[in-house]
């Protein structure tokens, strides 16, 4: 049987009446510009988040730049950020012209880690980007602590992690000063195309938002600043207000999966024997149920690369996220980093391997994952 590592069609399948009449809805009203769908869904989000506002954006990877434009970072300014991403984070930072400065992850969460950060703060430093990676939040605490003695504000990468706890319960994008959020399909909260959000508690600057992500204009045709268009599409509103309502179901079951994969992977021995180690939830809470949302089970897998070989011959998907931390890659090289630099990064891109957790999985497929992982383990123990 084969297990795929995300299974978009048995997602969208029951749903599939409701997405289209959805999509009917606005075809008839052919409001698809900011109509209202859109501003039904910055609603919920801001709520689902806890914050005063959230404004809907063309994309993730948007979500950064406009945030980072927003607070008049660019040219001279220094931005730091963990150098374990998808390449968004680093690549919107660039792109508004400012210098991307990195700080090694802490390796049990894979997110930056805050006591490396402050040996990286300069004058010229104007922002963080923690990044809640695989759907566990940085450790927002002492990161807001060094943001508010040095007067840096603080953008949280919550593409993967809507919906996500830190220790007091607080949600993902309502810890730092703009919280972005992607809704790419494959995200826990996925539209049917590219969409994203922003939020904040800040009105100040959740109106600058607005405004810059229609070219800067208020009123129309008159710019003070130079924005861009950068909205939400009307249709992917409507998909997303249509998705939003099972998104903490579809996140019980994400942790069920986990769950699962725990007492599968330790009945195996594989954790035993050192082969694989399982992902931790490091700031586990009682009584806060999101306290990890999944969007990626990564476990640290031996001879990482055979494995992955291994297991796309048995058509089980897995996937490396990801394989050069940003320090390594062709286009900062100009920022002069090297091997070495980043140790935990490295280590983790060498040594993570993705695992199928996408809430339709079967425990009969999770079953044949671990069963194939552990068949490879045990070929390798006998030397073949
Ligand atoms: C997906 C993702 C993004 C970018 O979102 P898009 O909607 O694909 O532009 C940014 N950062 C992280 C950590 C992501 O996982």
């Amino acid at each position: 049987m084969a297990v795929p590592l995300l299974d978009l069609a048995a997602h969208h399948r029951p749903l599939h009446k409701e997405l289209v009449a959805a999509i009917e809805q606005v075809v008839q009203s052919q409001a698809f510009i900011l109509g209202p769908d859109v501003g039904t869904l910055e609603e919920r989000i801001a709520s689902y988040c806890g914050t005063g506002a959230a404004i809907g954006v063309s994309s993730g990877t948007d979500a950064l730049l406009i945030a980072l434009m927003a607070l008049n970072i660019g040219p001279g300014d220094e931005v730091i950020t963990s150098p374990y991403s998808f390449f968004a984070t680093a690549g919107a930072v660039a792109r508004v012209g400012a210098k991307p400065v990195f700080v090694d992850i802490d390796p049990r969460s894979y997110n930056i880690d805050p006591g490396r950060v402050e040996q990286a703060v300069t004058s010229r430093t104007k922002a963080l980007i923690p990044v809640h990676l695989y759907g566990q939040c940085a450790d927002m605490d002492p990161l807001m602590d060094i943001a508010t003695r040095r007067g840096l504000a603080v953008i949280e990468d919550a593409a993967q992690a809507i919906g996500s706890e830190y220790r007091d319960g607080r949600r993902a994008g309502s810890l730092g000063t703009v919280g972005c959020f992607s809704f790419f399909p494959s995200k826990n909260l996925g539209a049917l195309g590219d969409a994203g959000m922003v939020t904040t508690n800040d009105p100040q600057l959740a109106e600058r938002l607005r405004i810059l992500r229609v070219h800067g204009s208020q009123p129309k045709y008159y710019h003070k600043i130079i924005g861009g268009n950068f909205r939400l599409d009307s249709i992917q509103a409507a998909v997303l207000n249509v998705k939003l309502k099972h998104l903490d179901g579809w996140t019980r079951r994400r942790q069920d999966n986990a769950q699962r994969y725990e007492t599968l992977f330790q009945q195996s021995d594989l954790v035993k024997k050192g082969h694989v180690r399982l992902p931790e939830a490091v700031y586990r809470a009682s009584g806060h149920r999101h306290y990890h949302i999944y969007n990626q089970f990564v476990l640290r897998a031996g001879e990482r690369d055979r494995l992955i070989v291994h297991l796309k011959g048995k058509s089980i998907g897995a996937e490396i996220y990801y394989p050069v931390p940003f320090h390594l890659q062709e286009c900062f090289q100009y920022l002069g980093y090297k091997a070495g630099d980043f140790p935990e990064s490295e280590r983790a891109a060498s040594e993570t391997i993705a695992i199928p957790i996408y809430p339709e999985l079967t425990q009969l497929q999770q079953q044949e994952v671990v069963n194939a992982i552990c068949d490879f383990y045990k070929d390798r123990d006998r030397g073949i």
